[in-house]
């Protein structure tokens, strides 16, 4: 199909963008890498009368290490991000995912930001997002926000996120010690889309005992979760397969899940214990090396 009629801008800073968001109100979308909202205006599931192309604001591209969290810019594509080698060693979960997206020409053009604010309940990055207690940094007409991903993602493809305001990057905390993480997923065969994926952060103190243990679900709700009940089983204890097994039986916890052509909600919710489990092993086998 083709999209309806529109017009079309391009913002060269962000505050030029806040500033044409501003002006051009409901009638208006921020257009990134547009590998979700150019299908979506072609299905006409959004009509926007004004595009605000913000591809060319070199200043929302960028991967900067700090010592306790690694600054995404909204604008940085899934390629970049999968290539990064800070990314790579700093919060190996979020590369992975990255690395798992589409297909390389999607990757090549889809941005982090983009993906975030669009939602889809089956994208890759928001379970990692989750796990890493990230923080997403916006920018509206009145200043920045800064919203931790806890908060984000309100529904499908729904956030926090004000109408005239632009997410403009992603904190991603890091831990120190014998941590790590990992991201692994069942995806769709046509799209790559998740059916089920999971991003574990994990710490082990000097024992071997899990310190810390974060699982982020994505692909199977209406929005990515945490397995809470999961992560509460392992917290204090020593990993054994046992245990990671007992304690992923309760990781959908009572979430609803979707019941498409691509799995039913009974094999979702089934797959959720084992992606998380696979996650969790992942992270664990890292973090000990
Ligand atoms: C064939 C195909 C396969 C795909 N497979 C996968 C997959 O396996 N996993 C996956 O996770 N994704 C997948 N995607 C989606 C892809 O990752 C998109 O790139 C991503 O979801 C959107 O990023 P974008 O930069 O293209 O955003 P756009 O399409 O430009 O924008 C998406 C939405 O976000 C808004 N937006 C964009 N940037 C910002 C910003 N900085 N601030 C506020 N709002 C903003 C736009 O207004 C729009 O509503 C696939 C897409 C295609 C076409």
């Amino acid at each position: 199909m083709i999209a309806q009629q529109f017009d079309y801008t391009v913002a060269a800073s962000v505050a030029e963008a806040v500033a044409l968001l501003q002006k051009h109100g409901d009638r208006a979308r921020i257009l990134a890498g547009g590998h979700s909202l150019i299908p979506m205006m072609k299905l006409r599931l959004a009509m926007p009368e004004m595009l605000i192309d913000i591809g060319r604001i070199t200043e929302l591209s960028y991967i900067k290490e700090e010592s306790s969290y690694v600054q995404i810019g909204a604008l940085t594509t899934h390629h970049a991000i999968e290539s990064s080698v800070i990314v790579q060693r700093r919060c190996p979960a979020l590369s992975e995912a990255a690395g798992l997206i589409g297909d390389i020409q999607v990757r090549n053009k889809g941005t982090i930001g983009g993906s975030i604010a669009h939602a889809d309940p089956a994208a890759d990055y928001p379970a990692s997002i989750l796990a890493f207690d990230a923080v997403v940094i916006t920018i509206g007409p009145k200043g920045e926000r800064q919203i931790p991903a806890s908060q984000f993602f309100l529904d499908l493809m729904t956030t926090a996120l004000e109408p005239n305001e632009i997410v403009r990057a992603i904190n991603v905390p890091t831990r120190t010690g014998r941590s790590a993480s990992a991201y692994v997923k069942m995806a769709q065969k046509a799209s790559g889309f998740a059916i089920c994926g999971a991003s574990a952060v994990v710490e082990l103190d000097a024992s071997g005992a899990l310190a810390h243990a974060a699982i982020g679900v994505t692909g199977v709700g209406n929005r990515a979760f945490r397995a809470t009940e999961t992560e509460k089983a392992l917290h204090g204890r020593k990993p054994t397969a046992e245990l990671l097994r007992a304690a992923c039986e309760k990781a959908a916890g009572g979430v609803s899940a979707l019941d498409d052509i691509h799995a039913s909600a009974e094999y979702r919710l089934d797959l959720v214990r084992i992606f998380a489990r696979r996650a969790l092993e992942k992270a664990i086998e890292r973090a000990g090396n």
